[in-house]
């Protein structure tokens, strides 16, 4: 044994697994030509939000179109910042958008795929056993520096005026410790990480790819970086993630841009494990303008709490519409494709990684609600009330109900103006239904009345009664407003509205003041979807007793 193995096996005698056995039982994926391997790999740090999503949205596409596989994996060695119900909450969220991973971790958190365990705190032993060998091989060595150690050697270099700050060279004092004292820092107990040897000196430089940036060139890595940590004894981002892409068969590592910068330190560590590299793509993060300063800025948790994927779920944004919209964010030509092809399916169009945006995403919430205006309105009555229905099961239970007992009633309301050539564009989210369609239902209709002014009261029970003995819903739009129209010429109302703006004298108002009149007494408002569709569902009945009411309330 020479004096790396006798390291190597003082640190880890429990480690008995060699890589290969890893390599073997991990068999490469066999896929067709250009198929593409990524996946979303979070850290259940924190919410996930719109930037999270759309990273998670490229790599699912990207896996898709090129029939490939996309898995979800969950980096959760950082213990101290993981939160409670972390990777429930991300299960979830990724969920409620119909994303479903090929291979990960179900909502009961067990992994499922040929490379499992999926979650980064199970897959120790793998960690440890690349981490023995590199050891072995002198390419990685166990330091014992306490902070303060660390700390003077960071003052001296200070003191020496180096460029370079960190554990390295002539610096890295744990490089050349002998067996003898590596077993006598661990009899005495003293904590230690594994630090990688980097091979690299002051002033070396590399270049990469980068599928989104173009060929990049900057210093190398010359920091003997930490792929152990110690007490954990888990690896940080960088050693999990060469080990994990590399076992998981990944092709396309897609992640923010604030890795870039350690690509240098990932390469190094790929060539010693001797793996393949990746290609990867760096995604800036996501922005938005600021309300206060008008300039654009990254999301943030605390600012943009509708940026959260709980938020959109919760005022129920439908999956189509976040799906419509991760499309046109994640490509600055869907737009344009959209315009020409409003009807066609979005699958069609082809999301590709150079056509993200470099400097990232913007964010716009009108935006985003003028899409899912769009989405809502192409959707059939019945996929809105079933939708609908769904969302208002969580969150608002009173709604659901009164949807479940009036369903043909609510189908048909929802119908309103949907098939027109241009469908009525009022809905943006599930949550705005019931303040959008609540006054249909007698059980939500508060009795409150938008009025009009200069209302001739005295002719309201006039009109109402005419209205409800003329009624008739076999008849055509034009033949009801003809209707409308008598009844009102009748009592002094313009039947003609450019006559009535010649002569406004001449009249109490013109035949949309009746029309006015009518979708008050029905409705409480004076803007509703279209007043006949209205008064065919409801019955004469329901206007009889609306009508009432209404009448009631002005005395
Ligand atoms: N856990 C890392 C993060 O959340 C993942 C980066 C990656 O996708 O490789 O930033």
């Amino acid at each position: 044994m020479n004096n790396y193995e006798k390291i190597a096996e003082l640190l880890f005698p429990n480690i008995t697994k060699t890589p290969e056995y890893y390599e073997k039982k991990y068999a490469k994926r066999n896929l067709p030509e250009g198929a593409k391997v990524t996946r979303f790999a979070p850290s259940p740090t924190g919410y996930v939000h719109m930037g999270s999503l759309l990273t998670c949205f490229y790599d699912y596409i990207i896996a898709k179109q090129s029939h490939g596989v996309f898995f979800l994996r969950i980096e959760d060695t950082d213990l101290e910042r993981t939160i409670d119900h972390g990777v429930e909450g991300i299960v979830e969220d990724l969920a409620s958008f119909d994303i479903h991973a090929d291979e990960g971790v179900d909502e009961n958190l067990q992994s499922y795929g040929n490379y499992a365990p999926y979650i980064q705190t199970q897959r120790q032993e793998i960690y440890l056993t690349y981490a023995k060998d590199l050891v072995r091989k002198g390419l990685a060595y166990p330091c014992f520096c306490t902070k303060e150690e660390l700390q003077a050697i960071r003052q001296k270099q200070e003191e020496n005026k180096e460029v370079q700050i960190g554990y390295y060279g002539e610096y890295a004092t744990c490089r050349n410790l002998t067996p003898e004292e590596v077993e006598q820092n661990l009899k005495a107990g003293k904590p230690f990480v594994i630090r990688f040897k980097s091979p690299a000196k002051v002033g070396d430089r590399v270049h990469f790819y980068d599928v989104l940036r173009g060929e990049q060139e900057m210093a190398d890595n010359v920091n003997d970086v930490v792929i152990i940590k110690s007490k954990s004894l888990l690896p940080p981002y960088n050693f999990a993630h060469a080990i994990d892409d590399h076992l998981m068969g990944t092709t396309t590592v897609i992640r923010s841009n604030e890795w870039l910068n350690s690509v240098p330190e990932h390469m190094q560590l790929f060539r010693a494990l001797g793996f393949d590299q990746p290609e990867y793509c760096h995604v800036a993060f996501v922005q938005r303008f600021d309300q206060e300063t008008g300039q654009k800025r990254k999301i943030s948790k605390r600012k943009d709490p509708e940026t959260a994927v709980s938020y959109m779920v919760k005022a129920g944004y439908p999956t189509d519409s976040v799906m419509e919209y991760l499309y046109t964010i994640a490509n600055t030509n869907f737009e344009e494709w959209r315009i020409a092809n409003p009807n066609a399916n979005r699958e069609e169009f082809l999301i590709t990684l150079e056509k993200m945006s470099l400097s990232g995403a913007l964010f716009d919430l009108d935006k985003f609600n003028d899409v899912s205006k769009n989405v809502i309105s192409k959707m059939s009555a019945e996929k809105v009330y079933e939708l609908v229905l769904q969302w208002a099961k969580t969150y608002d239970v009173e709604w659901a109900e009164i949807l479940e007992k009036h369903r043909e009633f609510a189908i048909k309301m929802f119908a309103i103006d949907r098939y027109n050539q241009k469908p009525r564009k009022d809905i943006v989210k599930w949550e705005d239904t019931k303040n959008l369609y609540g006054y249909f239902f007698d059980e939500l209709f508060d009795g409150q009345y938008e009025m009009e002014e200069n209302m001739h009261l005295e002719d309201l029970k006039d009109i109402f009664d005419r209205y409800l003995e003329h009624f008739d819903d076999q008849v055509d739009n034009s033949q009801w407003f003809e209707m409308v129209k008598s009844i009102g010429c009748d009592l002094g109302y313009c039947p003609q509205i450019k006559e009535y703006k010649k002569n406004p004298d001449q009249y109490k108002g013109h035949c949309g003041t009746v029309c006015t009149y009518i979708r008050i007494a029905l409705t409480g408002r004076k803007n509703t979807p279209d007043l006949f569709s209205i008064c065919k569902l409801f019955g004469k009945e329901k206007m009889r007793q609306r009508m009432q009411a209404f009448l009631a309330k002005i005395k």
